[in-house]
């Protein structure tokens, strides 16, 4: 199998910015950002992102306001914060430089088991399975032909990795998730490895691996109309300036639900968001 899936993704793998450098820094900021966002909207985003804050140490200098601007469009707004929060403790505990261990790599804010992973195997080349929402998908599958518990699936994955080639085979398995082996239509008859994929090899039985296996996310909930959207709304107004506490109802699109609002603006402000100085709200 690992012959099949390198030799394919020489072939057909995508030419990513964060794939032509080893740098931790670059690595970390592509991780965070492709958590919850499109790989095409990540891209001219984490160019600009090093453009302007080139390490750790440029972003820990930085204001959490103008880092609350640049994210701007990603979504998922408490990425941010917490990517400057890890840029902060990297300067105070680590001489500015991203840790190479998973336990130190654990203690940054907003950095998982899955983000923690990726970045020994994308920057410092370990060799280590990796757990998300596609990698997910090819370990069940094509692994075990199983629904997986998260222990199970990372020890399939781990044990998936040919050795010391962990960069190229983490890069390979996203990209067969993303491309061929995906959530909905699987397209078996084109893949490298489908002579070695237990759940092809056994007829693609009900019910698909992938239903309630670790790692693999559930669908997003509506938007519209949802908590986020509010709290989307009002960090984009905040953006552009401070906003009186009394208008955040009319801001976040709920008129008559000042209740919701009131909340929303607590969460805003417990999760450093925004900063709310007698009754007006602005960015920290
Ligand atoms: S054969 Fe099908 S299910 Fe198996 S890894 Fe390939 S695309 Fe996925």
């Amino acid at each position: 199998m690992e012959q099949l899936l390198l030799a394919w993704f020489h072939e057909h793998g995508r030419d990513l910015p964060w794939r032509r450098t080893r740098d931790p820094y670059a690595i970390l900021v592509s991780e965070v950002m492709l958590q919850q966002t499109q790989v095409e909207r990540v891209v001219p985003r984490y160019l600009r992102w090093l453009e302007r804050w080139p390490t750790a140490a440029a972003l820990a200098d930085a204001s959490t306001a103008d880092v609350i601007r640049e994210w701007q469009g990603l979504g998922y707004n408490r990425r941010a914060v917490n990517l400057h929060r890890a840029a902060c403790v990297m300067v105070e505990q680590h001489d500015g430089q991203v840790p190479d261990g998973l336990d130190a790599l654990l203690t940054l804010p907003g950095v998982g088991p899955y983000t923690a992973r990726a970045v020994l195997v994308f920057a410092f080349e370990r060799d280590l399975g990796l757990v998300d929402t596609n990698a997910g998908r090819f370990v069940a599958r094509a692994g075990a032909g199983r629904r997986l518990d998260a222990r199970e699936a990372q020890a399939v994955a781990d044990s998936l990795v040919p050795s010391g080639r962990g960069w190229a085979w983490g890069q390979a398995v996203f990209d067969l998730g993303a491309l061929v082996c995906t959530r909905r239509a699987p397209a078996c008859e084109r893949c490298p490895v489908s002579g070695d994929c237990a759940w092809y090899g056994a007829g693609r039985p009900d019910p698909d691996p992938v239903t309630g296996s670790a790692g693999i996310a559930a669908p997003q909930s509506i938007f519209a109309g949802s908590d986020r959207q509010g709290r989307g709304r009002l960090v984009d107004a905040l953006r552009h300036g401070a906003v009186a506490a009394a208008r955040a109802a009319d801001v976040a699109g709920w008129p008559g639900d000042p209740g919701r609002a009131q909340r929303i603006v607590e969460q805003l402000v417990a999760d450093g968001l925004a900063r709310l100085d007698g009754d007006e709200l602005s960015l920290p």
